[in-house]
Formats: C-alpha cells, sequence, structure tokens
C-alpha cells in the first residue's frame, strides 16, 4: 500500500511541477501554436508576442517554419489554455485524489455471502495485481488518456509499459524526459515511437492491455491520402480510405470505379482496436478498448433552446471536436432546426466571439491529415454556420451543417473535429429508430424539458454512456463508468468488407452500411479503473475443524448420502 501511495502521489508531483510545460506541450500538439499570438495577446499584448517572434526567429537563425514547429517552447510563457487546464491537469488531479482518498477502502478484501456449511469460513474476494500492464495512448487528451488508467493501474499494484501517441509529439517528448524522474523505474517505463515501435511492443507478453484510440492516426491517415491522390489523378470523386496499411488490392478495385463513381469506405475507430485485440489475442491478455463513436444528440421539441445550443455548442466544440464523446450530430424535427439555428450562432459567437479563429478559446485540428479528412466533410448538406478553413493554420470554423442526409459524407465516419451535422427526423420514434439502426456509439445525449422523453431515449437504445440535457458531463463524475460497449448491434451486412467490392463490375452502383464501428469493452474512471487492473481473485479459506460436516461430500457415495 505505501508503494503505491508513494508512486501515486509521485504522479502528483508530476503535474504540480509540470503543471506549465504539459499545457505548453498539449496546446502546441492540439495546433494552438498557430493561436499563440493570440494567446500572448490577452496575457502580454501584442507587442510582447512580436518581441518573442522575433527572439525565436533570432534563436532558429533563419530556419524554416518547418523546425519551428518542432520547437520545444520551454521558456515561453503562453496564457494557458482552460480546456488543456480542465482536462489534462484537473480531471487527472481530481482522478487521482478520489483515488488517494479511497484506495485503502478498494484494496480491502470483499467478503461475499455464504451457504451454510460454511459460515465458519472465509469467503473473500482479493484485489490482485494483474503483473505488467500497457497503456496505449491517444493524441487527442495526450496526458489525461494515459496518466488516468495509469492511475488506476498503480493503485491496483501493476507495473506499467506506458506508451504515448506519436502524433501528440511534444506532448510525448515531455512524458518520456521526464516521467521516470517521478515513478519508480524499476516498475515503470515509457515507450515512445508509432506504429512500428507499438507493434513490436504488442508482440511482448503484457498481463493487461489498456488501449484508447481510433483509425484516425498516422497510418490510417496516410492511407486515406494516398487513396485520395489515387483517386483524384483517376478523376473520382472521393474515396475515405480506413485500413492502417494501405492495401495493394485496394488499388485494383478503386481503379475499376469510372470517373465521378463516388462512394466511401466508413472510418471508425475498430481497425487498431482490432489490431491490438489481435496482438492480445496470441497470449490470451485481457483487454480494455476504449474507441471511438458517432454519438447521437436528440433534442425533442419541447426544450429551452438557448440552454440546448450552449450545452451542445460547448460539447461539440471543446479541443476543437477532438472528443471521443463529442456530440457528433444532432437529430431534430425540422421545426426545432429552425429554432436552433439562431440559438446555435449565438452560443458560437458568446463562447468564440464574432470571428472564432481570433478566439483564444478555439482549438485547431492536430495534423494536416486530419485537417484534409475533415474539409472533405463539409460538403454534407447545407453550411448553415462557418464553414471557413485555413489550411496553414489548420483552422476549421466552428461550423453547423443543416439538412444532412445519412448518406452525407459526414454521417459515415466519426468526425472528430468542430462540424456538427443536424439530420431532421419526423420525431422521436424515428428518432430512436435512427440510433438503433446504427452502432452502439460511445454516448447519447437526450435534450427535452419532459424528463419522460429522455428517459425513453435512455430506455429505447444503447451506448456506452448518457447525458441528458447536457453533453460530455457525465465523463466527469468518476462515480460513473466511462467505457463502450461491444459491437454493432445490428448485422452490418458486406458494408466495408472488400471481397464485396472486389465482385462489383465497372459503374455498378454500391451502397454501404456503416462499418461495425465498435465504442469498445471495459470501462474505467474511479473505482473503475482500480478494478479493471485488478484480478478480483475469488478465495475461500476454511476452518480445519469441523470435519464432520464434510463427511458428506466424501466417497464411498452411499444412497443415504444421495438421499434415495
Ligand atoms: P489511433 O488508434 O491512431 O492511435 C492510438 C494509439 O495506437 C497511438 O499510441 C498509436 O501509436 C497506436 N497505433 C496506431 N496505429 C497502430 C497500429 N496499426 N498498430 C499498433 N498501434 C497503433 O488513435 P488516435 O487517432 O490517436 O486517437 C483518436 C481516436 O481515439 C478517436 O477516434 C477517439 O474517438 C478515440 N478516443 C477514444 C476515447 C475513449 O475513451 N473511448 C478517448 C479518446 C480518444
Amino acid at each position: 500500500m505505501e508503494y503505491r501511495v508513494a508512486q501515486l502521489e509521485a504522479l502528483g508531483r508530476f503535474l504540480d511541477d509540470k503543471k506549465q510545460e504539459i499545457l505548453e506541450a498539449t496546446e502546441l500538439d492540439m495546433g494552438k501554436h498557430g493561436g499563440m499570438g493570440r494567446a500572448l495577446d490577452m496575457a502580454q499584448g501584442i507587442v510582447a508576442f512580436q518581441e518573442l517572434l522575433d527572439d525565436l526567429l533570432l534563436k532558429v537563425k533563419g530556419s524554416m517554419m518547418g523546425s519551428v514547429l518542432g520547437w520545444n517552447f520551454h521558456d515561453v510563457s503562453l496564457q494557458p489554455s482552460f480546456e488543456a487546464f480542465f482536462s489534462e491537469i484537473l480531471l487527472c488531479k481530481n482522478e487521482l485524489n478520489i483515488t488517494l482518498n479511497n484506495l485503502s477502502q478498494w484494496m480491502k478484501d470483499e467478503h461475499v455471502d455464504k451457504n451454510l456449511v460454511m459460515q465458519l469460513d472465509s469467503a473473500f474476494i482479493r484485489k490482485d495485481p494483474y503483473g505488467v500492464v500497457l497503456i496505449i495512448a491517444p493524441w487527442n487528451y495526450p496526458i489525461h488518456l494515459f496518466l488516468v488508467p495509469l492511475i488506476g493501474a498503480i493503485a491496483a499494484g501493476n507495473c506499467a509499459v506506458i506508451k504515448p501517441s506519436e502524433i501528440a509529439k511534444n506532448t510525448e517528448r515531455l512524458v518520456a524526459e521526464t516521467l521516470s524522474c517521478y515513478l519508480d523505474n524499476d516498475c515503470f517505463a515509457v515507450v515512445t515511437g508509432g506504429v512500428p515501435e507499438t507493434t513490436r511492443l504488442l508482440e511482448n507478453k503484457f498481463d493487461y492491455i489498456f488501449f484508447t484510440g481510433t483509425s484516425h492516426g498516422t497510418e490510417q491517415s496516410l492511407a486515406w491520402m494516398w487513396s485520395q491522390d489515387l483517386l483524384e489523378d483517376l478523376g473520382c470523386v472521393s474515396e475515405i480510405w480506413w485500413d492502417p496499411v494501405p492495401h495493394p488490392r485496394a488499388v485494383r478495385w478503386l481503379v475499376g470505379f469510372p470517373p465521378q463513381s463516388m462512394f466511401s469506405l466508413p472510418t471508425g475507430s475498430s481497425p487498431v482496436g482490432r489490431i491490438v485485440m489481435a496482438a492480445a489475442a496470441k497470449h490470451l491478455t485481457p483487454v480494455t478498448l476504449e474507441l471511438g463513436g458517432k454519438n447521437p444528440c436528440y433534442v425533442s421539441d419541447t426544450c429551452d433552446v438557448t440552454n440546448v445550443a450552449r450545452r451542445v455548442v460547448w460539447g461539440r466544440f471543446f479541443n476543437a471536436g477532438q472528443t471521443c464523446i463529442a456530440p457528433d450530430y444532432l437529430l431534430c424535427t425540422i421545426e426545432m432546426q429552425e429554432k436552433l439555428m439562431p440559438a446555435l450562432r449565438e452560443a458560437i459567437t458568446e463562447f468564440f466571439g464574432s470571428n472564432p479563429r481570433e478566439s483564444p478559446d478555439f482549438g485547431r485540428i492536430v495534423s494536416d491529415k486530419q485537417f484534409q479528412r475533415l474539409r472533405a466533410l463539409l460538403c454534407s448538406g447545407r453550411v448553415a454556420i462557418g464553414g471557413q478553413t485555413d489550411e496553414a493554420e489548420r483552422y476549421i470554423a466552428p461550423t453547423v451543417l443543416a439538412d444532412v442526409l445519412p448518406s452525407d459524407p459526414a454521417m459515415q465516419e466519426e468526425i472528430f473535429g468542430p462540424i456538427l451535422p443536424i439530420v431532421v427526423i419526423a420525431n422521436m420514434d424515428e428518432a430512436i429508430d435512427f440510433i438503433n439502426a446504427r452502432p452502439r456509439p460511445l454516448a447519447i445525449y437526450a435534450f427535452s424539458c419532459d424528463s419522460k422523453i429522455v428517459n425513453q431515449v435512455l430506455e429505447r437504445t444503447s451506448s456506452g454512456g448518457f447525458c441528458g440535457n447536457d453533453t460530455l458531463m457525465h465523463l466527469t463524475l468518476t462515480s460513473l463508468p466511462f467505457g463502450g460497449i461491444g459491437r454493432s448491434k445490428i448485422p452490418s451486412p458486406g458494408h466495408w468488407e472488400l471481397d464485396v467490392i472486389h465482385g462489383l463490375s465497372h459503374g455498378e452502383k454500391c451502397e454501404f452500411l456503416p462499418a461495425a464501428r465498435n465504442s469498445g469493452a471495459g470501462k474505467y474512471h474511479g473505482k473503475f479503473t482500480f478494478d479493471t487492473f485488478s484480478h478480483h481473485r475469488g478465495c475461500l479459506h476454511r476452518n480445519m475443524g469441523l470435519e464432520t460436516l464434510n463427511t458428506p461430500r466424501y466417497p464411498p457415495y452411499t444412497q443415504q448420502k444421495l438421499g434415495l
């Protein structure tokens, strides 16, 4: 217990000592270096920023912008963003405090009910560590998403290997350079790198693997870009490709499509999850998969549109929409769409000003590849709010798309960016059918002044988590389990499977259902994280006396013993 507490307290010191560096690194990783001027504007004024820029330019002595982006801004005092502070520091500290305050209780043996014969015995659940666990994290909350699982892994007594995301390169570097100064290096190690390194890592036998991620990572995006280029060369309209490795066979098939044919292979978060699970299966290693999702948000006709708009806008555009549980799309009637639009516009203006690009509180897209992917989704429905983009800054304005059809690109994949499509439905029943016809999401949101409507949506759907009349907030409650739910509820016929495409001839029309976009398996946060990383060992400690009570179960099994 003392050892675990000491390591957890060391994690607390890491967060305290490195707070400023964490905020700087995450802001840079989340593309906010483009907003550095604005952040400093607020804190020190334009003059200070100009001086800083001059200073930095002197330091690199005229080097290219690419190397500027690779800098470590240790000597730069950026205005910490509230979003980074909230997610990377505050929520982690909260998890840490709850764990430290409750650890002795959680570790205690849990005594269970006994039958008559065992009244003098002791029956209990012992919380044993698994051993060495592997934690693989994504880029979108690069500290939070390895640190919160790590807190539970340490609390449960495990050793851990931590694999931060290579895409959040500033945070990755910071973690690799500094975490070892706080934790026991015999038990905790940080491994950096991308797909090849993680693949090698996964060849090892771990006792538990905790994976958070999607398929919108490096390789997938590369594959997407690669096939996109190819299609453009061919004169085809659009393609969304998600396989982590470009597939030579795909080229053949795509070449077979005539110019102007349009189809999409749905993206989703399960491909990398599957790779991890397949690697774990080789050693029969248990896994938790925290994957992505396309989270519906139903808005009933009976609600306060101003409040709905504020809560939806906050949840959708937090971290520029790069949040796994962000409301992905709205479902409402045409009348509600009309009413909501001015309220959404007002909320966006209230939060980010009339030009969100100038707001220090609105983030950027993490990478060029993600930017390209998101920009391609803007052709869905009608741009009602926003829609402006700037490739150089990887800026996409907070955007609302109206009258989006289920077949539009924005509805084929997890958006994971500042774009909010509205799909018009006739009523609540249709909204529920719409949700149930798709893979079970990580979160479902429902807004209504009538609690019966919220309850109906809750009761008649299935998802990892649920939040009525707000967005994201269920994640902040450590007493609630957080996680996804298995595989698609509906059979997903053929959908994206390549063999199906293979069978198509030139010009033949094809339609794909969304792939089984699994939101994950397992749960964590608070005590659930401790339980996730604990083997619940069923133990019975018998009394050595009263042997006569055991006689009935021993051979010879006489007829008397059988009650015959
Ligand atoms: P990702 O799957 O590309 O990467 C996650 C991790 O897996 C990284 O550390 C990466 O190095 C590794 N990885 C990537 N491809 C791999 C491969 N082929 N083999 C082995 N390892 C590989 O995900 P991402 O783009 O970094 O993260 C964004 C996604 O994560 C979104 O879809 C989001 O919904 C999801 N997410 C889920 C949760 C949750 O709690 N359920 C939280 C945050 C993010």
